[in-house]
């Protein structure tokens, strides 16, 4: 069964180092009770135990790297060894005891580029820190890169090295049954170094039953007594049967009951991209190449991109107009261009991809230390001036992404993609988090 709750915490916002407002990358996926945690920059466990973040880290069961970058990984051996209770170690010479009882325990399971498995190995390696509680990682390959076949850490457990398909994408890296009714792909998104952008999609969940079609012949006096001699006494049990196992029961006239169907408007999307300048590739996977046409809005139900830099005359000093960056006049156009030479988004890039996949609500991640949260406890000592300021600069960032999103016309090659007109747009923030709500439950 898909989970019932599907929400977004943001742990970390900044794009490169933390600041006084915000930490740097972390997010967490909550489904139901189970956390997957998407990137892990330094300090992250931190946020956890914040009295502001409501989320348990014992309940991590799995965790996805978007790439390598400091400001992603940094804080993913501290938060293994904690999640893992990794802590303390024995004099040379003795058998550590945390290596025979963990045998039996599941790993706890992380996907990421190549070079994720060789960087927690030599950390937990030189910090000689052993886990109760053995991990596994999974590497998503390119097609040049070599499969890594080095030598485990103790605690480690033999990963899955998984290559690309021919279009270039990791297709479910984590099954549907495996995800308990969520499963994860993956495609590479253009940044300055090899990065990923991760899916996650919900199966879709049965229409609710309706009774009138089933009970008179659940009821049949025949039907009901062949279900009483398997030692089923309420014969309307099967009901709850069918909504739940997805298998036809066939009964003694030879009546095949089917549970109802899927939910023709499918399962709740959530796309989670790194670090990007053009994550445009990811296009087809919701998308399949082959289906013409519009993306319909609401297509996904969550974008969640980067938007390192942007454009704002109004606030930024630098941006004024009798402003001049090598000898030209700073524009809209020269900070995407700039952005883009740093690998990087402004609002516009992630508005207009978030068009493109037909996104039902898009998030700002990754914000430069030039956008702190006015809101956030770091933010109290700062005046009045300074936090009005911070919130005009979000809220011109949420504009123009929002104008990207709305605005109809071309954006992509070939492709003409209207807007749409119920999709919201916000900045992250430390500790928000989102809801994604339930598609037949959706107003
Ligand atoms: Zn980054
Ligand atoms: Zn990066």
């Amino acid at each position: 069964m898909p989970p019932d709750t599907i929400s977004v915490t943001f742990l970390g916002t900044a794009a490169g180092r933390p600041s006084t407002t915000r930490n740097v990358s972390s997010l967490v996926v909550k489904l139901d009770s189970k956390l997957w945690v998407f990137d892990a920059g330094e300090a992250t466990q931190h946020q956890f135990m914040d009295d502001r973040c409501s989320l348990s880290m014992s309940r991590v069961a799995r965790l996805f790297i978007t790439h390598m970058h400091g400001d992603h990984i940094n804080g993913l051996p501290g938060l293994l060894c904690t999640i893992s209770a990794g802590e303390g170690s024995v004099l040379p010479g003795q058998e550590d005891p945390r290596l025979g009882g963990s045998q039996g325990i599941p790993p706890t399971e992380i996907y990421g580029p190549s070079g994720l498995r060789l960087f927690l190995r030599t950390c937990l390696a030189l910090t000689q820190s052993i886990l109760s509680r053995p991990y596994v990682v999974h590497e998503l390959l390119f097609a040049d890169e070599p499969e890594e076949v080095g030598e485990l850490h103790p605690s480690e457990r033999r990963g899955r090295s998984i290559r690309a398909d021919e279009r270039g994408f990791w297709r479910d890296v984590v099954g549907e049954a495996e995800g308990g009714g969520v499963s994860v792909s993956a495609g590479p998104i253009q940044h300055t170094i090899r990065c990923l952008g991760y899916l996650l999609s919900e199966a879709p969940r049965a229409l609710p039953i309706q009774p009138n079609l089933y009970i008179p012949h659940l009821k049949k006096p025949a039907n009901a007594a062949a279900l009483a001699a398997q030692g089923i006494k309420n014969p309307l049990s099967i009901l709850s049967q069918l909504q739940t196992s997805r298998e036809p029961v066939t009964l003694a006239d030879g009546t095949v009951l089917r549970p109802p169907d899927p939910n023709p408007h499918g399962g709740r999307r959530v796309m989670i991209l790194g670090d990007t300048f053009d994550a445009r590739a990811l296009v087809e996977l919701v998308r399949p190449a082959d289906s013409s046409g519009k993306p319909a809005a609401g297509e996904v139900d969550l974008v969640v991109h980067e938007s390192t830099n942007a454009y704002l005359p109004t606030w930024d000093d630098s941006h004024a107009p009798s402003k001049q960056r090598d000898g030209a006049l700073v524009t809209e156009a020269s900070v995407r261009a700039l952005a883009r030479e740093h690998g990087h988004s402004t609002p516009q890039v992630a508005g207009e991809f978030a068009r493109l996949v037909g996104a039902r609500e898009l998030v700002l991640n990754h914000l430069s230390v030039k956008y702190p949260d006015p809101d956030a406890r770091g933010a109290q000592g700062a005046s009045d001036e300074s936090r009005a300021k911070w919130r005009g600069m979000l809220g011109e960032i949420e504009r123009q992404a929002d104008e990207a999103l709305r605005g109809g016309g071309r954006v992509d090659e070939g492709v003409e993609v209207e807007g749409s007109r119920t999709a919201r747009v916000r900045t992250a923030s430390d500790f928000m988090t989102v809801d994604v709500v339930r598609r037949d439950k959706r107003q």
